[in-house]
């Protein structure tokens, strides 16, 4: 039998648990914890994320500062308000939403966040550190992921476990975790790509696969061993006649894969709910930093 992995269910059990934190900061240290997140542009996908992270960041006790930029707002404005977030003490954490439109260079407005304020973990420096084996801010996604495997007692040291997708936000710092000495890595990591020839003698080797390739449906049953445990991070949107227009699918055919895997997560509700939740996790460490409380996420 196939466990269908319930990520809202541990999102919600995580934000109780930083739901407690903000209300000892600021019972104890009259310290509300606040995140500051940028969008630029009217994309539709990225409108639902933001509005998702103020929702649940102020359900949390924890303030939001919402900007919304014009889509034609100039790099250099965009960096002015960096700078300005950077220097405002009620601001813990700063998340500047990805994808920004072309005038804009991503890797410059991602140097320019403060490193201690970083909370989506994607500074150069934090990313360093994480390879290092001594992080500051997990970035969210990787991070989320581990908390499912830690919550659903899922082995990894010693462990096969194939990562399909080698972004920065999300397969990179994955091999950064798993590859790692330390209670929740020690696996042995396989990193694919599309310059991968033979995905599929990869994958059958997989005791863990994470799927985050942003390809719909494309690991299927033929392609896993019998008992892996599969986490599917992709996200893909697939036009359809609902009354929405699209339905939302991840990286994984999910019924093919049933009564093969020992485990996988469903999209949505599986890695998605994570996501948001670690960013208010790395939102709380981020102020605890600031009483020199840290209480061990
Ligand atoms: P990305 O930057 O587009 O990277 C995709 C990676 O997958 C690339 O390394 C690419 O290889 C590889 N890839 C694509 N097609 C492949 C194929 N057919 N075979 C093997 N490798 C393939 O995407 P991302 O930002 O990492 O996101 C990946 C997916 O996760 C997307 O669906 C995204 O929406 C989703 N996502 C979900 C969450 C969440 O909270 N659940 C968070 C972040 C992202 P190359 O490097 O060779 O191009």
């Amino acid at each position: 039998m196939t466990d269908i992995i319930d990520g809202k269910a541990i999102a919600a059990v995580l934000r109780e648990k930083v739901a407690v934190e903000v209300a000892s900061l600021r019972d104890n240290h009259d310290l509300v914890p606040g995140l500051a997140v940028v969008l630029v542009g009217e994309d539709p996908a990225s409108q639902v994320y933001v509005r998702n992270k103020g929702k649940q960041t102020v359900a949390c006790g924890m303030q939001s500062f919402e900007h919304k930029l014009a889509p034609t707002t100039s790099e250099a404005e965009l960096l002015q308000l960096v700078h300005q977030l950077n220097a405002d003490p009620a601001v813990h954490g700063i998340l500047v939403q990805l994808p920004l439109p072309d005038q804009i260079d991503t890797h410059a407005v991602i140097n320019a966040i403060d490193p201690a304020k970083d909370v989506d973990g994607f500074h150069p420096e934090n990313l360093g550190l994480l390879l290092e084996g001594n992080p500051n801010f997990i970035p969210c996604t990787p991070h989320g992921v581990l908390e499912i495997l830690r919550h659903y007692d899922i082995p990894v040291s010693g462990r096969h476990a194939v990562i399909v997708g080698r972004s920065n936000i999300v397969g990179k710092p994955m091999f950064a975790l798993l590859a790692q000495k330390f209670e929740m890595g020690n696996a042995t990591v396989t990193i694919c790509h599309t310059g991968t020839k033979d995905l599929t003698a990869y994958t059958k080797q997989g005791d863990i696969i994470i799927a985050a390739a942003g390809s719909a449906n494309m690991i299927t049953g033929n392609m896993i061993k019998e008992g892996a445990d599969i986490i599917d991070v992709g996200i893909n949107r697939v036009d359809d006649d609902s009354e929405k227009g699209y339905t939302l699918v991840g990286d994984v055919n999910t019924e093919s894969v049933m009564g093969i895997a020992n485990s996988v997560t469903p999209v949505p509700g599986g890695v998605g709910p994570m996501t948001i939740t670690m960013l208010l996790v790395n939102t709380v460490k981020s102020a605890e930093k600031c009483v020199e409380l840290v209480t061990g996420w």
